[in-house]
């Protein structure tokens, strides 16, 4: 392979969606499971987050052969910089600091 600086593309695979469950005392409440983006596509969810810093996250449907499948990214580039997920991925350098969002989705 040629070496080339390639930029990295955020890619997210794992979120957290949105559930409802039974409580005890009674009625629904809500709370947010971690699964990967393909199988909350298959379950039908459509509220998502980052499981990292709780931000909000865009959808990205892909079929598994274009280039790894479905993932998200953050909507807030403030959460792109932030989150240990994204930085990792963005390798980016020291200095950055991990903190949750500054719009978290609850
Ligand atoms: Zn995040």
């Amino acid at each position: 392979m040629a070496t080339k600086t390639v930029a990295v593309e955020e890619k997210i695979y794992e979120c957290e969606v949105k559930r409802r469950r039974v409580r005890a005392a009674g009625g629904y409440e809500p709370f947010w499971k971690v699964k990967t983006v393909a199988e909350a596509l298959i379950d039908g969810d459509t509220e998502f987050r980052c499981k990292h810093c709780h931000g909000e996250v865009k959808l990205h449907k892909r079929a598994a052969t274009q280039g790894g499948g479905s993932h998200v990214t953050h909507k807030s580039r403030t959460d792109s910089e932030h989150c240990c997920d994204a930085v990792r991925v963005l390798a980016a350098t020291n200095g950055h600091e991990y903190r949750v969002s500054s719009r978290p989705v609850r």
